[in-house]
C-alpha cells in the first residue's frame, strides 16, 4: 500500500488546515476523522435522541452512511454528507461542538467509524488526522505528527475562524474553556484517547505559521 502520514492532537492546534496542505503538497488523500465523529452527532442531534440514551446512539452509528469529499471552496473545504444529507456547515455549529466529545466516546460509534476510516485507508496514500490515528487507526502510519500548542493560541485561533467566517463569535475565555473541556473528554475517556503515539513526533506550534508547520511536516516524510 502506499504511505500514511497520522496527524493528531487536541482541538484547534490547527490540524485541519495543516492536514490539508500537507496532502496537496504530498498527492495524498486528506481524511477529517472529526468530521465525521461531527457528522454523526449531528444526526444524534437532529434525530431528537437523547444524548444520553446510548442504545440509541450505538443504533444509529451501525446504520450510519457518511461520504466525504474535498472541495475546493476554502470556506468549506471538506464536504461532508450523512444518509445523503448535506452537513458540510452543520457540524461546525457550537451545539455539534458541545456534544461530540461525548458521543465519540461510546464504544459502538468509535467501532463502526474506526472501520469506516480503516476501509479508507486500506490502499494508504492518505493524510489522516484526529485523535486516534498513529495509537488505533493506522498504528503503522509511515510518519505519525502530535500537533499540540497552548489553550490560550488554540482559543485565538478558533477566534479568528470565527471572525473570518463573519459568525459571531465567544470570547476568549469561553472558547478556552470549550477548547479545554473537549479536551479533557477526549483525553480521558476509557476507549481510545487523545494520545501522542510512542513514535509520533510532537510539534509545538505556538508562534509558528501553518506554512512553516506544514514545511516541517513534509521535510519529516522526505527523510
Ligand atoms: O477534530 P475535530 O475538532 O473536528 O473533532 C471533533 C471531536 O471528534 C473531537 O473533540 C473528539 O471528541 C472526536 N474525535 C475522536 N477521534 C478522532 C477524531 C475526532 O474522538 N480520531
Amino acid at each position: 500500500r502506499q504511505p500514511i502520514v497520522a496527524i493528531d492532537g487536541p482541538a484547534g492546534a490547527g490540524k485541519s488546515t495543516v492536514a490539508r496542505q500537507v496532502a496537496a503538497a504530498l498527492g495524498l488523500v486528506y481524511l477529517d476523522t472529526g468530521a465525521m465523529y461531527r457528522a454523526l452527532t449531528w444526526l444524534v442531534l437532529d434525530s431528537g435522541i437523547d444524548i444520553n440514551d446510548l442504545p440509541a446512539i450505538a443504533q444509529l452509528a451501525s446504520s450510519c452512511q457518511i461520504q466525504l469529499a474535498s472541495s475546493t471552496d476554502l470556506e468549506n473545504p471538506v464536504r461532508v454528507w450523512i444518509n445523503d444529507r448535506e452537513v458540510t456547515q452543520h457540524i461546525r455549529s457550537l451545539e455539534v461542538t458541545a456534544h461530540v466529545s461525548k458521543v465519540a466516546s461510546q464504544s459502538a460509534v468509535r467501532q463502526e467509524l474506526l472501520r469506516q476510516q480503516q476501509r479508507w485507508g486500506q490502499k494508504g496514500g492518505l493524510v489522516a488526522e484526529g485523535r486516534d490515528i498513529g495509537t488505533h487507526v493506522f498504528p503503522n502510519a509511515e510518519l505519525k505528527i502530535f500537533l499540540t500548542a497552548s489553550v490560550r493560541e488554540r482559543a485565538r485561533r478558533r477566534q479568528q475562524d470565527f471572525e473570518h467566517q463573519g459568525q459571531v463569535t465567544l470570547t476568549l475565555e469561553q472558547l478556552e474553556k470549550s477548547i479545554a473541556e473537549r479536551d479533557f473528554l477526549d483525553s480521558t475517556r476509557e476507549l481510545a484517547p487523545l494520545q501522542k503515539a510512542a513514535d509520533a513526533m510532537e510539534i509545538c506550534t505556538d508562534g509558528l505559521s501553518i506554512a512553516e508547520v506544514t514545511a516541517k511536516i513534509i521535510s519529516l516524510y522526505h527523510d
